[in-house]
């Protein structure tokens, strides 16, 4: 009989236009792409960092080569504008691979310790950084291309194997993205792209004996996995959703935190997990910056960027826009009015278009101000000072990143420590994803561990401790059998001399411990 593959079939959002089909992978396939993965991944998990790296880097060459291939595949496959697609996917992804080629060996270096104690000067530890096997990515549809791969280019930097499976809803780059790395000559095996059902993909790669998982999605599906990787003790990264607030102080630069607002609340339609949900501005300045925003959201052109000339594209799922419309009609219902709304085309042709729309007189009682939106929303309120800008910035159950505007930057560094989140700008907001060497991800319950940035790497590796002793011809440890009464009150007596006020009680607890020195060079 003939073996008829499953297809899943993609579609630009905009248009309705298919764009092609991606082959889906069975439970099978997953099993077998691990079992490859671990055994391939001993050879490259032992080569020098410069080969990796050797090997790696002629990715930026696809890269460049294929630049604006990539970016219209994104915006046709996520519905996004390629000014989107080139600003926060490809350049990051390039800024990335230069970033990870450049640091992986001073990453993956030994870390020498300094020794914590006289009662182990003959001790010399180091730190060395073991890759762990065969990591699992699972990745989202709203930067479909950045975010799987600064983790593969990490994962494999690090001596480790990939299987990637990325969102159904964006195949198309997930497509491309295989071809980037097929694009290098890694080892067969070394990196397998597969396309499954998400609620079997969670399953089939931790029953199935990946190493570690990157996820980043929902916190429901976050949680699950969490759970789910607990029966093994399968180690996690997790980064899951965001409410960012955003707090604009009395001195802050109106025009500057109007156009920062928009851009990281509204870009990629507002389906960023890091973008700006919530807005606290100070009374003294709320009214300019609520005319200019008026203004200026008003004037956003929301449609298909066949031209390039739209701010905003279509949202990538039915399921994003019930959330929104949903989130939009709670907040009315409960008080809420829409302050300031742009136009969408008005070309029936086009799909899955939302205005991009601004509440005041929103409440945390909110869905809006409460759940991650992930759409063209940005709620406002008037806030009298900074604790109460604070206050309910950390009113959330999530803390991915935030940001304070203010002139004054000492005044802003103060206020971002006591927001609570992963990452918080001053004077922007978004852009630190792009950042290779910022760790990315959240308090709460936006996630656990970190990509990107050297504690990103570091999550790729396990930390190995060898501990040498420089003492090789001592025959035993002052501690070690047989015990003694003698033993124990020199050990008392070490612990005077380590701990005590009293400079006697020291001086009497080091002559009690050079009682026992001798047993470090006698036989027993
Ligand atoms: P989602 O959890 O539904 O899906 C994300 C990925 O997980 C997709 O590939 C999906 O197929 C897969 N998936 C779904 N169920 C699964 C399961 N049971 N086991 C394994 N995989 C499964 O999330 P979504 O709604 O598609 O994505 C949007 C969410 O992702 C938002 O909450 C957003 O904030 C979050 N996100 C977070 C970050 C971050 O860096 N913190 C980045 C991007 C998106």
């Amino acid at each position: 009989m003939e073996d008829i593959k499953m297809m899943t079939e993609c579609f630009n959002p905009a248009t309705g236009e298919k764009l092609g089909e991606s082959p889906v992978n069975t439970v099978e396939d997953v099993a077998r792409a691990i079992q490859k993965a671990k055994s391939i991944q001993t050879i490259w998990g032992k080569m020098p960092v410069r080969e990796r790296v050797r090997l790696l880097r002629p990715v930026r060459q696809f890269l460049s080569e294929h630049a604006d291939e990539i970016a219209e595949t994104i915006s046709r496959d996520n519905g996004k504008t390629r000014i989107d697609a080139m600003a926060t996917e490809i350049l990051p992804a390039i800024m990335a691979l230069a970033y990870y080629s450049k640091y992986a060996k001073t990453f993956l270096k030994d870390r020498h310790l300094k020794a914590g104690s006289i009662l182990f000067a003959n001790k010399r530890s180091y730190i060395r950084r073991e890759s762990f096997g065969v990591i699992g990515i699972i990745s989202p549809w709203n930067y479909p291309f950045a975010i799987p791969f600064s983790e593969i280019v990490m994962a494999l930097l690090a001596g480790n194997a990939v299987v990637l499976k990325t969102a159904s809803e964006t195949q198309m780059v997930g497509r491309l993205l295989e071809k980037c790395f097929q694009f290098v000559e890694l080892p067969q095996g070394l990196f397998t792209y597969l396309n499954l059902p998400g609620k079997i993909a969670g399953d089939a790669f931790l029953e199935n004996g990946i190493d570690k998982l990157f996820f980043t999605g929902s916190v429901a599906t976050g949680k699950y996995l969490m759970k789910k990787a607990s029966e093994k003790l399968t180690p996690v990264v997790l980064e899951l959703g965001g409410n960012d607030a955003m707090i604009v102080c009395e001195d802050a630069d109106i025009d500057r935190a109007v156009g920062g607002a928009m851009w990281a609340g509204l870009s990629n339609a507002g389906q960023s997990c890091g973008g700006v949900e919530r807005i606290y501005v100070h009374e003294k300045i709320y009214q300019p910056f609520m005319e200019l925003l008026k203004e200026k959201v008003e004037a956003l052109r929301i449609g298909y960027d066949a031209d390039i000339d739209v701010e905003i594209g279509a949202m990538t799922t039915q399921r994003q826009i019930d959330t929104v419309n949903l989130h939009i009609q709670d907040a009315l219902a409960k008080g809420a009015t829409i302050f300031a709304q742009s136009k969408i085309s008005d070309n029936p042709n086009y799909h899955h278009l939302l205005p991009a729309t601004v509440l005041t007189d929103v409440t945390h009682e909110m869905l809006v101000m409460r759940d991650e939106t992930f759409g063209p929303v940005l709620g406002v309120m008037k806030v009298k000072d900074d604790d109460e800008a604070i206050r309910l910035a950390n009113d959330s159950n999530l803390g991915l990143t935030g940001s304070v505007w203010s002139k004054n930057r000492r005044h802003a560094k103060k206020l971002a420590a006591r927001i609570h989140a992963g990452a918080v700008t001053i004077n922007d907001h978004l852009m630190s994803h792009g950042l290779a060497e910022t760790p990315w991800g959240g308090f709460k319950e936006s996630g656990i561990g970190r990509t990107h940035g050297r504690l990103g790497f570091d999550e790729m590796t396990q930390p190995q401790v060898i501990i040498n002793d420089i003492l090789p011809f001592a025959k035993r440890q002052m501690w070690w059998y047989p015990y003694s009464v003698k033993i124990y009150s020199s050990l008392s007596g070490l612990a005077q001399m380590l701990a005590s006020k009293s400079f006697f009680k020291r001086v009497k607890g080091f002559i009690s411990l050079m009682k026992i020195v001798p047993r470090f060079f006698t036989k027993w």
